[in-house]
Formats: C-alpha cells, structure tokens, sequence
C-alpha cells in the first residue's frame, strides 16, 4: 500500500478549482510534476529512523512505533515453499535447511519432478525432469527405482561435494570454540561466585582464597582469544595460479549452448562446471515464519500462523492499523520564498474516535522549508461509523471545524491545508510531529511521533 496515494496534480495555485486529470488525456499539462525520487511521507520510529507505515508496527504497551530493528524476532516453524511441508527445527537442521525431496532445475531453477519409465511390468525406473527446459537427470545417470530412493541419492551427490564436506569441517570447528567459550565463561562466573562468597562471608579468611586466581583466569582466557583469533587470521587460503594459456576461451568450436551461465555456476559453488552436462540438481531451500516481539517491553507484535497454506496472522499489530495514514491529497506547484496550501489527507484506522494533534518540529537539520501549522487539534470519526456523511457526530465535528484550515471531512478521515514556504533549491523536506489519542482493546492509547514529508523540489 501506497502512503502517497496519489498526488493529484494542477498547474494552477490551489485557490482555483480542481482539474481532475481524466485517463484519456495522453499529454499531461504543462506544469505537471512529475513524481520525483525520494519523495514520499515516512514515519519515525522510537529509534528516530524513518520509514514507509507498511514498515512499522505498533506496540500497544509501550504505545509507540516501532520498526524492524526494535524487534526481536523467533522462528516458530520452517516449511519447503514447493511442497509446503511444515519441517520440525531438528529435522530442519539436519537436512540443512533444504527440503529434503524437493529438487530445482540446475538450468533454470524451476522444480524438478518425479518422472517414472516402466522397464518391467512391476518396475520403474524414476529420474528428474524440468517442465520448463526439458532438462532430466538421465543424461548424468541419476536415476533409481523409487522416487525416495532418488531423492537420497541426490542428497548423497550433494554430501560429496568438497564445498558441503568442508562447509561441514568449520561448522564442526566453530561450534567446538563455542563450546570451549561457553565452558570458559561457566568457569569464570563460578571463579568470581565462589571469590565474591569468600570475600564477603569470611573477611579474615582472604589469605586461602588464591591471590591471584581472577586475574590468572582472566588473563589467561583473554591469551586463548587472541591465541584463536591469531590462528583464524594465520590461516591463508591459496593464492590464484596466474594461467598463461588461454586458447581454449578461442577455439571456434564452443557451443554457447551448452555453456554454464554465472547463476548456474554460483549454484554449483564449488565445482563451477563450464559445461551445462555436469550441473546437479540443488534442493529447495527451506523458508521461515517467524514472529516478532518488541524489544523494549518483548509483547508480542506479529504471530503467523503456523500452517503454510494459512497466509492470517494470529496476532498483528502493524502501525497501519493504529496510527493514522497521512496522505497527500493534493500537491500543487510550490514556489520558493511563497507559501502556499498543500492538502494533506489523515485517515482514522481504529474504530474508536481519534484526536490527532500536528505541531511543528524544528529539530530537524535537514528542514528546507518553513511550515505554519494552524491546526493544534482535531477528532477523526471512527473507521466502522454506522451513518454516513450526515450523522450528528460529522455534522457536529464540522460545526467546529475552521474553514480556513480544515478543507474537506469525511467519515473518518479529514483534509487538512498546511502551508508550506520552500526556502532554498533542494528537495522539500520538513517534520511534523504528529500526537494521536485513541481506544484500542489493551486500553487508552497517546502516542506521540515524527513524520518525515518529502515534497520533491521547488518550482522556479
Ligand atoms: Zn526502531
Ligand atoms: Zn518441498
Ligand atoms: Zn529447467
Ligand atoms: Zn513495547
């Protein structure tokens, strides 16, 4: 979803009536503004980053955005996005994250399936095939009798790849430090338990505690890290063979056919066949569901479902459905040193009435334009209001309304004018801070953030 909707766009200055731009006019007018890049409205989070609202979720406890690194994230299930098998994390982990029957096309990443060719009445021979390029694994002899026979084998030709073999080596190694580090720190937390005990329980005892066991221990630990790091660096890989010869790269005789491309090569990492015959069949990587939880206060933000054919979330709390959704309504030719009304559109999202407040913020270093905000404060109607535009609740919010700043209200959203005077030839840039009270079903809510316009460049 769009934050900027739509910037319906004029050549003349807003005073005058809107010329809305009909789908059949092929020529735009000639003082049209093009959509520039950058531009655009972005929230800030807690963090004071900003972001498209699609990107930001809502935490009701801490009642403040928060974007995607304020939250702490936990794979709850893995599952294979060609079959849609849910995987336990065991299984997961064993099978190195990859489905374990389901194939890719190693010419053109599409999946493989199971094809059988009857030799007897009673016995098939299966192989793969891709529907797509035709290509099958009978040309590199990868075939067997059933299709979960088939499957191990290819798992087994992936096993022998020296890439998987010594990918598995530093696995092995890293988990051994990690263990060794675990076992150190253990080690270390009961020295200093043990020393604090001594040290507080019996004073005149100090002597047999050993003098300078802490200190020892610590510096010894601190040898071993540098001991491993130093090892970790020691270790060099092979430098390149510089190769003279290259008159094979010439021979007229190539067929360009049957040349492995780049991506096929990267799947193949290790090999990197030249020839198209020697690629193998990669299995499908696997894909998570996780679900994120606020770092601040840990309530849980999103939960998915568990089932990879269910795309509902069992808990969702993304800011589009909490704070209100700013758009720019209508964006007409903004001179420079002039102020002139642009129309800013706030949509109410929660179905309880919402006061939003909109003051300056003058914070900002990167402002390049002066904004006069007139209005301090406003109700927006509820997102599911019953009555239409009529209802007692509208008409009496537009009793209260000041022409002068209010511009259009609706069911729950309202159109505001805010002036805006460019100072200088760069993109329009400004902040506002924006202050929103509602009801949600965790209680009271009173926000307060920053949102971040981005208007594109004056017009001389
Ligand atoms: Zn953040
Ligand atoms: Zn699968
Ligand atoms: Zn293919
Ligand atoms: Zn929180």
């Amino acid at each position: 979803m769009l934050v900027i909707e739509e910037f319906k766009l004029r050549s003349e200055m807003a005073t005058t009536p809107v010329q809305p731009t009909t789908p059949s006019q092929t020529n735009p007018p000639a003082k049209t503004r093009v959509r520039e890049p950058g531009m655009g409205i972005f929230y800030a989070c807690r963090c004071e980053n900003f972001f498209i609202i699609d990107q930001l979720y809502y935490c009701q406890s801490c009642q403040s955005t928060t974007c995607k690194f304020c939250t702490t994230q936990e794979i709850d299930s893995y599952y294979c996005p060609n079959c849609l098998e849910n995987m336990p994390s065991t299984e997961a982990m064993m099978y190195k994250n990859n489905c374990k029957k389901c194939f890719t096309c190693p010419c053109c990443f599409s999946g493989l399936i199971y094809q059988g060719i009857p030799i007897t009445a009673e016995k098939s021979d299966y192989y793969f095939s891709c529907g797509y390029c035709h290509w099958d694994s009978l040309e590199m002899g990868l075939k067997a009798d059933s299709p979960s026979a088939l499957a191990a084998k290819a798992i087994d030709i992936e096993k022998e790849d020296p890439s998987q073999k010594e990918l598995s080596k530093l696995i092995e190694k890293l988990q051994k430090d990690e263990r060794e580090r675990a076992k150190e720190r253990r080690q270390m937390g009961r020295l200093r338990r043990s020393s604090l005990l001594v040290r507080t329980a019996a004073p005149q005892n100090l002597q047999s505690v050993p003098p300078k066991s802490l200190d020892e221990l610590e510096k010894s630990l601190q040898a071993k890290e540098s001991a491993r790091n130093k090892a970790a660096v020691k270790k060099k890989t092979k430098p390149a063979v510089f190769v003279e010869n290259l008159d094979h790269l010439t021979k007229d005789n190539i067929d360009l056919n049957e040349i492995s491309n780049l991506s096929q090569r990267f799947q193949n990492l290790y090999s990197q066949p030249i020839t198209q015959k020697k690629l193998t069949p990669k299995r499908v990587h696997l894909l998570t569901r996780r679900s994120k939880h606020c770092s601040k206060c840990d309530k849980l933000m999103i939960k998915p479902d568990l089932n990879p054919n269910k795309i509902e979330f069992k808990r969702q709390h993304v800011a589009l459905m909490y704070v209100p959704r700013i758009s720019i309504s209508l964006l007409p030719p903004l001179p420079l040193n002039v102020e002139t009304p642009v129309l800013v559109k706030f949509w109410n999202p929660v179905h309880s009435l919402m006061s939003v407040t909109i003051s300056k913020f003058d914070k900002y270093p990167d402002a390049s334009a002066e904004i006069q905000v007139l209005l301090p404060s406003t109700f927006i109607s509820p997102r599911d209001h019953d009555d239409e535009d009529d209802s007692s609740e509208i008409k009496s919010l537009k009793a209260k309304d000041d022409a002068a700043v209010i511009s259009e209200r609706k069911t729950n959203w309202v159109i505001i004018k805010l002036p805006v005077k460019p100072l200088r030839i760069e993109q329009i840039k400004f902040v506002l801070q924006i202050g929103v009270k509602f009801k949600s079903t965790s209680g009271d809510q009173d926000t307060t953030f920053l949102v971040n316009f981005n208007l594109g460049t004056p017009t001389m």
